[in-house]
């Protein structure tokens, strides 16, 4: 039995209490075996032109689907991957099933414009010099085209400094590839590096997005943050729309493309079939004019 002497040392031993430290080292070795051994799994979500309401293409986010604590979201261990370092094998993991799921859309939806995918780049991936190589074997590998691919970034990893990230965009732009800044908004250095970074996209922050019509400040910084991207030439993308409302804000402000819960939950590849069925190509007819649904 315990004493209570008056020292903790008991409560080491108390399996009721859990210890962080202790909790952290098992979930990094579970972690690794999850990687391994097949345990992560890819959700999408929907992307859509917000005029048209047509399906441009879907944002990869990784889930894992842990034996016994059930479905995690990736706030419950993208972090431990990144101080880790098995950001890395993850991170190499989620592009080439994100990349092969494009694919098999593709082949399996031929009359359809290509999909875009979307994949997010954690602080440590963007740092590694060894990235743009590896990008460019799994687009090779998958024989995907590299406009179809972008990649996105927070504008907390652009911290690792302007030259190293400048260095790593332009080499992952050099093949071909497109850029966004995630979060956008919730960083600080946002003004310079959008004239000096070669990105594509801007996705205003779901933060800002929710209080659209509820809250006057954040209706102006989305309908800046618009302005700001269209006044550079690239496309600004809304996160986290959710209401009807915000929608119709969001079209008033002439933002370019949204995604949300409103529109779709991130889903399993197989239960976007449906999407891919109701949704026609989100491109202008050819002259050939295969006539959409
Ligand atoms: P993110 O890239 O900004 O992704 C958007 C997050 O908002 C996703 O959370 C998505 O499920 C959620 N979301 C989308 N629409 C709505 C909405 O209408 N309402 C609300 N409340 N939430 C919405 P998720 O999947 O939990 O991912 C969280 C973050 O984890 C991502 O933020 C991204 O930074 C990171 N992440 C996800 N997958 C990966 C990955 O494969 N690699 C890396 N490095 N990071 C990832
Ligand atoms: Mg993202
Ligand atoms: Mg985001
Ligand atoms: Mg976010």
């Amino acid at each position: 039995q315990a004493k209570a002497s008056g020292r903790n040392t008991w409560e080491l031993h108390d399996s009721s209490q859990s210890d962080p430290a202790v909790d952290r080292l098992q979930l990094l070795g579970e972690l690794r075996r999850a990687i391994a051994g097949g345990e992560l799994r890819v959700y999408y979500q929907p992307r859509v032109n917000l005029r048209s309401g047509n399906l441009t293409g879907v944002e990869a986010l990784v889930r894992w689907e842990h034996p016994t604590r059930g479905l995690l979201p990736p706030s419950d261990f993208i972090e431990l991957a990144e101080e880790s370092g098995l950001i890395r094998e993850l991170g190499a993991w989620v592009l080439d099933e994100a990349v092969a799921q494009a694919v098999r859309w593709a082949a399996a939806q031929p009359d359809r414009g290509p999909v875009e995918m979307a994949v997010n780049l954690s602080t440590r991936q963007l740092a590694d010099p060894e990235l743009p190589r590896r990008v460019g074997s799994v687009l090779a590998r998958h024989g995907f085209n590299p406009s179809l691919l972008t990649l996105e970034i927070t504008e907390t990893s652009l911290m690792i400094g302007p030259e190293a990230a400048l260095k790593a965009l332009g080499a992952l732009k050099a093949l071909g590839v497109g850029l966004a800044v995630d979060d956008f908004g919730t960083g600080y250095s946002s003004l310079t590096y959008l004239r000096q970074f070669p990105v594509d996209e801007l996705k205003i922050d779901r933060s800002f997005v929710s209080g659209l019509g509820i809250n006057s400040g954040d209706s102006a910084i989305v309908a800046s943050c618009v302005q700001l991207a269209h006044a550079v030439g690239i496309k600004a993308v809304a996160e986290g729309v959710e209401t009807e409302e915000q929608r119709e804000a969001l079209i008033g402000l002439d933002c370019d493309l949204a995604q949300g819960y409103h529109y779709a939950r991130p889903l399993p590849a197989d239960e976007l079939a449906s999407w891919f069925a109701m949704e026609s190509p989100d491109r202008t007819p050819t002259a050939s004019g295969a006539a959409a649904l």
